[in-house]
């Protein structure tokens, strides 16, 4: 019998690596709802989308058609926007300064939820995210709560920008994940929060084989 799993947690945790080897492991789908959200703050910001004018949010959202497009020669899943693989471009820096505030935008909300709950409607997905367990699935089989110390997740972010050719100091990355992990968890609609049901785990020392473990032998319980 296929579930749904739900993955939620802090910003720059590892929840997507974790998810994407979990969804595998499984044979289930996975999706990154916050890649979701990053794809919407490019095309918001390309577009000189103003948050506060709610017919222009509107209107940009009828022309936002998000998908995801497995690549065989990476083993990743990759985001396009409109035809476009955006999948470098959403994970910059400049995105991840603006995304909180164009995720914190109740109609961008609605829309990216409406998207996320169709692709789980026959079970079998691993989705991660801030609002999975608590809006999205609510009643998903098994919620994960996926926290890590500030420093360590800035380390890893880090390395995975370097990885990409974009240098970005330590301080700046700390910064930006302790800003949206506020911003995420004080926010009016859906704020981040770890709902009753799900189980947490510190991954600031796990071995991210041992973070994959835990969550397939919860999955398999
Ligand atoms: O997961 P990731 O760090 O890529 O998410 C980027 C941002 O998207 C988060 O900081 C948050 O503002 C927003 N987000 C959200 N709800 C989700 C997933 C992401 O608000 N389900």
């Amino acid at each position: 019998r296929k579930i749904n799993i739900a993955i939620d947690g802090l910003s720059g945790c590892g929840k997507s690596s974790t998810a994407k080897v979990v969804a595998k492991a499984l044979h289930y789908k996975f999706i990154d709802t916050g890649a979701m959200y990053r794809a919407v703050t490019l095309y918001f910001l390309q577009n000189k989308v103003d948050l506060m004018d709610e017919d222009a949010v509107e209107a940009a959202l009828n022309q936002i058609y998000i998908d995801f497009l497995f690549n065989k020669e990476s083993q990743k899943n990759e985001t396009i926007l409109n035809k476009q693989n955006v999948e470098n471009e959403i994970r910059k820096m400049y995105i991840s300064e603006n995304v909180s505030a164009v995720s914190a935008v109740k109609a961008v909300r609605i829309a990216m939820v409406a998207q996320q709950q169709a692709m789980g409607e026959e079970k079998g997905v691993v989705m991660d995210g801030r609002d999975i367990g608590s809006v999205v699935f609510p009643d998903a089989e098994l919620k994960v709560f996926m926290t890590a110390s500030t420093e360590v997740r800035a380390k890893r972010r880090q390395k995975e920008l370097a990885e990409k050719g974009e240098q970005v100091d330590l301080n700046e990355i700390m910064k930006n994940l302790e800003s949206r992990d506020f911003q995420d968890s004080t926010r009016e609609e859906s704020p981040l929060v770890k709902v009753a049901d799900a189980v947490e785990i510190d991954t600031s020392n796990l071995k991210f084989e041992d973070q994959v473990q835990k969550i397939l032998d919860l999955a398999n319980d």
